[in-house]
């Protein structure tokens, strides 16, 4: 399979010259056959990274809790939109319902959209929700529409592609990605792809900087703030991430939860970088919608009552399930594990504080 790829993205860059990083992360992630999400889930234990609701039912219910604030702060509409972009395995969604089923009207109003584009992925998700009571429909993109939206993304905008540029010389460069001579691939810097509008003011980056743009990242959150404000909504993202925007690139490959060569068996590993809070926080504000965050995956999941959510389940529970629920917590929210490279913020149209950030 990945060698199938490899050699399909020599012979584009054979055909079309040398291929931004940025275009080369699209085609290792989404290639409709060989495609990292698109042929495989490569999600849990046996896969290439844990992401949070696979790490316990607690994270998603308590993400449906705050669903269902913002659809009360929303004024309960009776037809309301919940949309998931990226869902993974659908266990996210899975148990937001369950929290929202507590709430039947809510539950009623609730027209569900699944944007994936992994064929592996929907199969898993449409069994995962296949008893639920609301409709549910799957789409490759989020569209606009005419009806109040939720949000919910965790792991999502990561997914996104990063391009890798550099100042260097007086010059911006970006980095691309070449066919070597031994039949493989390499990395090259190469005069900048983007348009000058999508670069940061030249002469406030420092010589011989490397850092990382993504106007596609930014794209998406016009996108997103665009369906909130037709008839009003909220948005939560979650991912790992920086606040203050850093030097350096944090592309990176994963293989079997470890860091791999991005080059080396496209297709086969998980391309990443970490998300730029600072600009999604002021890409939202520029368009007008109410920040909220960013703060980090521990704080927002205490807020929310995470430990008081274990205590309650654990205490009906035999010692092994509670060990269980211990650790779970520990790996959400410790500082070590998930707790501060994570970060959540979240997008309302509505002037109301929302719980988990502390407001
Ligand atoms: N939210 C899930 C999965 C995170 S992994 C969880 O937390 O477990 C990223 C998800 O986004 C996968 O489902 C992947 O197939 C999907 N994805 C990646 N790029 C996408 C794109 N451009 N459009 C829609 N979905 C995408």
């Amino acid at each position: 399979m990945s060698e199938n790829l490899k050699q399909r993205i020599r012979e584009d860059i054979a055909i079309n010259g040398p291929m931004p990083l940025s275009r080369y992360m699209n085609i290792c992630l989404g290639d409709p056959q060989d495609g990292y999400y698109t042929s495989q889930d490569p999600f849990g234990l046996a896969g290439d990274f844990t992401t949070a609701p696979e790490i316990s039912q607690m994270f998603g219910e308590l993400i449906g809790a705050w669903l269902i604030e913002a659809w009360e702060k929303l004024g309960a509409p009776t037809q309301c939109r919940l949309v998931e972009l990226g869902p993974g395995r659908g266990t996210l969604m899975a148990d937001c319902l369950r929290s929202i089923s507590l709430k039947p009207k809510m539950l009623a109003a609730l027209q569900i959209e699944m944007v994936e584009i992994s064929p592996v992925l929907i199969a898993e998700q449409q069994k995962k929700l296949s008893g639920s009571q609301c409709a549910v429909r799957w789409c490759e993109q989020l569209d606009a529409a005419e009806l109040p939206t939720l949000i919910v993304a965790n792991e999502f905008y990561d997914a996104l592609p990063v391009h890798v540029m550099i100042k260097s010389n007086s010059k911006i460069y970006e980095r691309h990605v070449v066919a070597t001579d031994d039949d493989g691939l390499g990395f090259s810097d190469l005069p900048a792809t983007l348009p000058k509008t999508a670069l940061p003011d030249f002469n406030k980056i420092p010589e011989n900087t490397v850092f990382e743009l993504s106007p596609e990242r930014h794209q998406m959150t016009q996108n997103l703030a665009k369906a909130l404000t037709i008839c009003g909504g909220a948005a939560l993202m979650i991912d790992y991430g920086f606040l203050q925007p850093k030097s350096g690139t944090t592309f990176q490959a994963l293989k079997n939860h470890q860091p791999v060569d991005p080059l080396d068996s496209p297709g086969n590993a998980d391309l990443t970088s970490l998300v730029d809070f600072t600009a999604l926080q002021n890409g939202f504000q520029a368009l007008g919608l109410n920040v909220h965050g960013p703060t980090s995956q521990m704080d927002f999941l205490l807020n929310l009552g995470l430990l008081e959510r274990a205590g309650h389940l654990g205490a009906a529970a035999d010692q092994v399930t509670r060990t269980t629920l211990q650790k779970a917590v520990t790996r959400l929210v410790a500082p070590d594990e998930m707790g501060t490279l994570f970060k959540v913020i979240a997008a309302t149209t509505f002037n109301d504080s929302m719980p988990g950030f502390g407001e």
